[in-house]
């Protein structure tokens, strides 16, 4: 009997959930039964690898296809693309990457020079993987509706902003990006809990990342995140391969020949070695031949110091979180390697819980990510709402007087978040702002990551700390900074989206939190010194235009005891020592405490008499430098303009 297809009351156009992999790519969607699904190839395969081969003859091959010509033409197939997206064509790390060439033209990002095309971005390679995904969702669902697409945690700016061009690129619609390891949560369905703490250990092909997910209330967060970018099963493929190598009696072999055939072979054993105990393979190529046999003691000893590396970025993980192991209600496993039995068991006794195994880790974050884009797509929206919300891998600020860093949003601050600070002018007739936003633990701006800078000009001029500028910053739920500068008295105000034309890797990442822990005290101290001189110029200006405008309130005697104060803090504001320039600033105030008095009781009857109080109050309380005034006593100040550049 044959069976009516029964038609899909919710048919139409399907969401899908797109896990965007370094290694492999996954597509899934939710069924009609509100099951997620991943979609497979006419031969069953789910994995897409992340593989695009550009030839001579203009075709382009994507997956399992591109991968098998890998080998034979190693500069026109790119693998991997993932680590170079967002990241900059003068980026060091990428030139480290691949057998690639790179395009040597102009421009902010990394092309790379292939057959057929020309030179092609991170972006275009990245969006032929989106659009051979989308095709086998539209084989299999007909229609495709918007994607929810999964980033890593530590993803920047850039990086999230060069996938979604990606995915533009490829005519997809992104409902969201979403995190790798909160949509693994979510295909576990933790969502349906009300509280938690997770972790989640992703070992994929060259990656390790390790995430710290706090579900309170229904909402989840991203508390912290760690890894390793150059650490993953391929790592194993090559201890493994060195032994094949050896039993060839090719110890130290540069033969690219042989190195490929034995890291092949190698995880073709690996991947044997997960289900049985022992494995004896005969090698052949090239004339040589070997038998050789791996039991899994022996591979579990080899890859013990990969599992030791992923063990330090977990305790450093869990030590940012502020979140004991013992702690933890969960550890989700994701990745391919994950099925390692070795890492399965490494896992439990590192978190001291068996980790949750249930699902497919090749295919729980592609499920995650489907089950967001149901829910996005708003159909059934009888499940309840998740809120996700990530968190940032470094601190965002801006750079103030003195070039130390003001932080505006903390880093692991969940996302989307806000907050807005106000800054007033240094000096006075000030008509402009210059905003510099930085990236980074620093306490110095130079020493951070620039991510944008920006000029607010035609404020009208005002007397020093008159001018009321709020700046705004905006993460949105894609991660993507927004950045708004108003000035309250006038409603001036300018807008930046912040899209730095270059991205940073976890490890990169890493790099600067370890600078900013090891630099922690000097840090400390220049930032102290950096202050005390904006303080100290400050004051002598304010000093020098309290003689001028009052000069007939001061004795001869008393003019003589502040301009020695004064001379004495110049000295000191040209030296180096911190607390030196604040004794000095102390000194002096000292020294002009009944002069200000005097000018005091002269700006109330002045006001009194008419003029404005408010005003008067303003420009005498302590606005603090925070803004980027030029420096007065410093050598490249324009003398006739308060305008910023
Ligand atoms: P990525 O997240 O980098 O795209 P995947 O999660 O797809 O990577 O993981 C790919 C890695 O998983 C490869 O190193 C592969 O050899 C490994 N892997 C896949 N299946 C197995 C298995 N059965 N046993 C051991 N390792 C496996
Ligand atoms: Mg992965």
């Amino acid at each position: 009997m044959s069976l009516l297809q029964i038609s899909d009351p919710s048919s139409g156009p399907r969401p899908i959930g797109i896990d965007l992999g370094t290694t492999n790519s996954v597509v899934a969607y939710v069924s009609s039964l509100g099951e997620p699904l991943a979609i497979s190839d006419c031969d069953g395969v789910v994995l897409v690898p992340s593989v695009v081969h550009y030839a001579e003859d203009r075709t382009i091959a994507v997956g399992p296809r591109a991968k098998a010509l890998a080998l034979d033409h190693p500069e026109d197939t790119i693998v991997s693309v993932k680590r170079f997206m967002g990241r900059g064509a003068d980026d060091p790390e990428t030139r480290r990457m691949g057998p690639y060439r790179f395009a040597t033209s102009e421009g902010p990002v990394v092309r790379f020079r292939v057959a057929g095309r020309g030179e092609v971005t991170p972006v275009e390679v990245s969006a032929e993987i989106l659009r051979e995904l989308k095709d086998r969702a539209e084989d299999e669902l007909g229609q495709v509706g918007g994607a929810v697409i999964t980033v890593p945690a530590y993803f920047d700016d850039a990086q999230r902003q060069a996938t979604k061009d990606a995915a533009r690129l490829a005519g997809l619609e992104v409902l969201r990006l979403l995190n790798e390891p909160t949509a693994a949560a979510l295909a576990y369905g933790l969502d349906k809990k009300t509280n938690g703490t997770f972790a989640v250990y992703d070992l994929g092909g060259g990656t390790f990342d390790v995430t710290i997910l706090v579900l309170d209330d229904g909402v989840f967060q991203v508390k912290s995140t760690g890894g390793d970018s150059q650490l993953g099963g391929d790592d194993m493929d090559r201890a493994l391969a060195s032994r094949i190598l050896t039993a060839l009696g090719l110890e130290g072999t540069s033969s690219p020949s042989f190195t490929r055939y034995a890291l092949d072979a190698a995880r073709a054993i690996k991947h044997a070695l997960t289900d049985h105990e022992t494995v004896t393979t005969d090698l052949s190529h090239e004339g040589r031949t070997a038998s050789f046999t791996v039991a899994r003691d022996d591979f579990d000893a080899l890859i013990q110091p990969l599992l030791q590396r992923t063990g330090v970025a977990c305790r450093r993980a869990l030590r940012d979180a502020g979140v004991e192991a013992s702690a933890l209600d969960g550890v989700i496993l994701v990745g391919g390697s994950t099925r390692v039995p070795a890492v399965r068991r490494y896992v439990a006794q590192l978190f001291g819980r068996a980790p949750l195994t249930d699902l497919d880790p090749d295919l729980v974050v592609a499920m995650g990510a489907a089950l967001q884009a149901d829910m996005l797509a708003g159909a059934g929206s009888s499940k309840n709402d998740v809120l996700l919300l990530d968190v940032l891998p470094l601190s965002l600020g801006l750079e103030a007087m003195g070039g130390v860093v003001e932080r505006i949003l903390p880093r692991n601050t969940p996302i989307p978040a806000a907050a807005a600070q106000v800054f007033t002018t240094y000096a006075d007739q000030q008509t402009g702002f210059e905003l510099h936003v930085v990236q980074g633990e620093r306490e110095l701006a130079a020493d951070c990551r620039s991510l944008a800078r920006f000029t607010l000009r035609g404020i009208p001029p005002m007397a020093a700390g008159l001018a009321r500028l709020e700046v705004r910053f905006d993460v949105d739920a894609d991660g993507i900074l927004h950045v708004t500068a108003k000035e309250r008295t006038t409603g001036l105000e300018q807008k930046v989206d912040v899209t730095p034309s270059y991205g940073l890797d976890d490890a990169t990442i890493e790099k600067m939190l370890e600078d900013a822990y090891e630099a922690g005290e000097s840090d400390i101290e220049k930032r102290s010194l950096a202050e005390q001189r904006v303080e100290a110029e400050r004051v002598i200006l304010a000093t020098e235009k309290a003689l001028s405008e009052d000069g007939d309130l001061v004795s001869a005697e008393e003019r003589a005891s502040i301009e020695l104060a004064t001379r004495r803090l110049r000295e000191a504001h040209a030296g180096t020592k911190h607390r030196v320039i604040a004794a000095r600033i102390e000194e002096l105030e000292h020294a002009t405490h009944e002069f200000a008095g005097r000018r005091m009781d002269r700006a109330i009857r002045g006001a009194l008499a008419g003029r404005d109080l408010v005003s008067v109050e303003e420009t005498t309380r302590d606005a603090r430098g925070i803004e980027h005034a030029h420096d007065p006593l410093g050598p490249s100040a324009p003398a006739d303009s308060t305008e910023v550049e």
